[in-house]
Parts: C-alpha cells; structure tokens; sequence
C-alpha cells in the first residue's frame, strides 16, 4: 500500500484512518505522542470491533480521545436498507459529503458475497444499466469501499468470503483507489484477493495497468456483443475501442496473472441472443481462459429491452456448449429489492418496485 500524508489530528478534513495498514496507523499515533502498541489497537478496533470513531475505542485514554475526536475513522452511515425474498440486502450508504452509494450483501449456503461500487454513479452510460443513466459523480475513495464491505460484514453477523466490484461506477476509471481498497481487503480484513473480482466495461490501457499491481484478482468484462457494432449500440464508450484490442487487452491479463477471465454478457431478447451471435462470441473466445456469464436483463426503468424467453436462453447456451465455452447463466439475486445487476441507482425511491 503507498504512503499516505497524515494530516493534523483536529480537523475534520484529516484523512480517514479505514484503509490504513497497521505501520501507517502506527505511525499515526507516534505523531500524536502516543506509544506504538497503541498502534496495534487502533488497528483491532477499526478492522475487527467495528469502531465508528475514536471516541468510541475505550481502551485509549478519555483525555486522548477527546484530542483525536474529529480525526474521523471513515465509516458511511446506513441511510436505508432493503431485504428481498431472496435473503439479498441493498444498503443505501450515506457518505461524509451527503452523497449516497449502493453496497449489496448476498448469502448463498456457504458465502457472503458484497456487490461494491467504485463510484457515485457512471459515466459509461451504458443503455441498459440503471446507474449509467443517473450519470457520474464523484469517485469513491478506498475508504468509501472498503466500508461498504465492514457495514454488510457487521450487519450479517457473518465473514464476507468475496467481493465484486459490480455496484455502481466503473472501477477501472478509478483504478488507484480500487486497488489500495483491494490491498486492504486482502491483508487488513482477510479476504483472499482469489475471492475479488473487479469488472469493467473497458478503459483503454487499463487492463494493463491493472495487470500490473500483480493482483490474483479475477477480472470480468461486460462483453455484452461479439461485434463491435453492436457493442457500440449498447455500449457507447466501446466506440472509441475496439473489440479486438479489448480482447487482446484481455488475452494479456490472463497470460500475465494466470487467471481465467470472466466474460459478461447480459441477454436482451431480440438485441444481442441470437444463436448465431452465441458462434459469433464461442469465436471471439477461442484460445481464451475464459468463463462467459450469462446475465438475463433485469428490467429498469426509461429503457425498454426485455428479458429472453428460457427457449431462447438455452438456445443460446446450447451454441455455446457446443463449441466448449465454459458458461453459466446467472440469474441475479436481490430483484424484489431493486438490488440486482443494472438496477442500482441511489437516488431512485426504494421500494418502488417488486
Ligand atoms: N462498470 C462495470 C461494473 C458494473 S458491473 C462493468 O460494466 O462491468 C455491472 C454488471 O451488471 C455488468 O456486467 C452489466 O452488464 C450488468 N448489468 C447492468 N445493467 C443490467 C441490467 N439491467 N440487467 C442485468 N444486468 C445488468
């Protein structure tokens, strides 16, 4: 994890202490005339008891405490939180500056999986997802993301086993801050960084510069379409970069880190499920480690796709089988509660579907 400045303890703009290695926090409290063990403690207290803010860590002095009181920790608040049938949790998180970001907590019988976001909105403004239409924001910073991961961890009772960079934003357009989040949830909060996978729609470059940080993270590319025309009608950046770059970007990341890739691919019927694109994607695959992700489309508000018949599902997994593609469909979890894949949007009212 790089170096990062430590301000003054007594002001609110300080740099919040979640996302700090156990030398840095270290360091922090040598600064403020505190012994080193004390160090040790802050780290406990922030990754593992759940502290909101320093004066909550009763094992520091009061008179200390109330020195290091604005130094904020870096904790969101939860300003909703809605539960489908299907047992998922959508958090609506409100941040220090007021913006709201969506986090995502789905148990299956043996993980508890958080869906992040990287961002407040996106700028990709893909036309199917719901975020893309709200627009961009701001970036996260890595404590914004490595809280969402604390809050669905405190609120299941229950280790979170994986995390997906699959909320809203794209993480690759804010790739600093992503890995530093991933660095600490990997060493700070013991998430193996095999159970992380990071998702994107397509930077140009920034495979590499992910491939790079030597992670074992598993990346995922929202595909979408074998052709680049009609990437680009759902996809609107996919314009400025061609498919094949994209998947040669892709080739490299495997042959560097030696993971296989994640394909995305959402189904929207009459658009991009014919069987023949089904052949057309088996050979845009060929020579890949690869895994393609079916995601039937989720209805959203203001766009008007549909969700493929399973007649036409299984046709198009059929193709695909056919030509040795390892593939899944993936139903997503949390539709009751307008959590599922495309459908966070933060400043849509809950509750106002399913
Ligand atoms: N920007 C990144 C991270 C967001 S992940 C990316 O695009 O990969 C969002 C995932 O949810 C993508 O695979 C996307 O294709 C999928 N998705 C978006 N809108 C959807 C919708 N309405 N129904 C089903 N899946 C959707």
């Amino acid at each position: 994890m790089s170096v990062i400045t430590l301000e003054p303890n007594t002001q609110s703009t300080a740099t919040p202490l979640l996302g700090l290695s156990l030398a840095e926090l270290t360091t922090w409290v040598q600064t403020q005339g505190q012994p080193a063990y004390r160090g040790k403690q802050l780290y406990q207290w922030i990754y593992q008891q759940g502290a909101k803010s320093l004066a909550d860590i009763t094992v520091f002095s009061k008179q200390w405490r109330e020195t290091v009181k604005d130094t904020p920790i870096g904790r969101s608040t939860i300003h909703h939180r809605a539960v489908a049938s299907d047992g998922t949790i959508k958090y609506l998180l409100k941040l220090h500056d007021g913006q709201i970001v969506e986090a995502v907590g789905i148990p299956t019988a043996k993980r508890l999986t958080v869906c992040v976001s990287s961002q407040v909105g996106c700028a990709m403004a893909c036309t199917f997802c719901a975020t893309g239409m709200g627009g961009f924001t701001r970036h996260l910073h890595p404590h914004e993301i490595i809280d969402q991961v604390l809050t669905v961890q405190e609120d299941f009772q229950e280790r979170v086993s994986h995390v997906v960079f699959m909320g809203m934003g794209e993480p690759l357009a804010n790739l600093a801050n992503v890995v530093k989040a991933v660095t600490c949830l990997n060493q700070d909060i013991g998430i193996s960084q095999r159970s992380i996978t990071i998702s994107t729609v397509g930077i140009p470059g920034k495979i590499y510069e992910l491939a790079e940080h030597e992670l074992q993270v598993t990346l995922a590319v929202s595909l979408h379409a074998p052709t680049q025309r009609l990437r680009t009608k759902l996809v609107p950046t996919a314009e400025h970069y061609p498919i094949e770059e994209l998947l040669a970007e892709c080739r490299d990341y495997v042959k560097i880190t030696g993971r296989r890739l994640s394909v995305e691919y959402i189904l929207l019927a009459g658009v991009n499920d014919n069987p023949k694109l089904a052949a057309e994607l088996a050979s845009q695959l060929r020579g890949f480690q690869s895994h393609v992700n079916l995601i039937p489309y989720n209805p959203i508000d203001d766009a008007d796709f549909e969700r493929p018949t399973p007649r036409d599902i299984k046709a198009f997994v059929d193709v695909l089988e056919h030509q040795h593609i390892a593939v899944s469909v993936r139903y997503s979890k949390g539709l009751g509660a307008t959590a599922a894949c495309g459908q966070l949007r933060a400043n849509r009212k809950l509750g106002d579907r399913g």
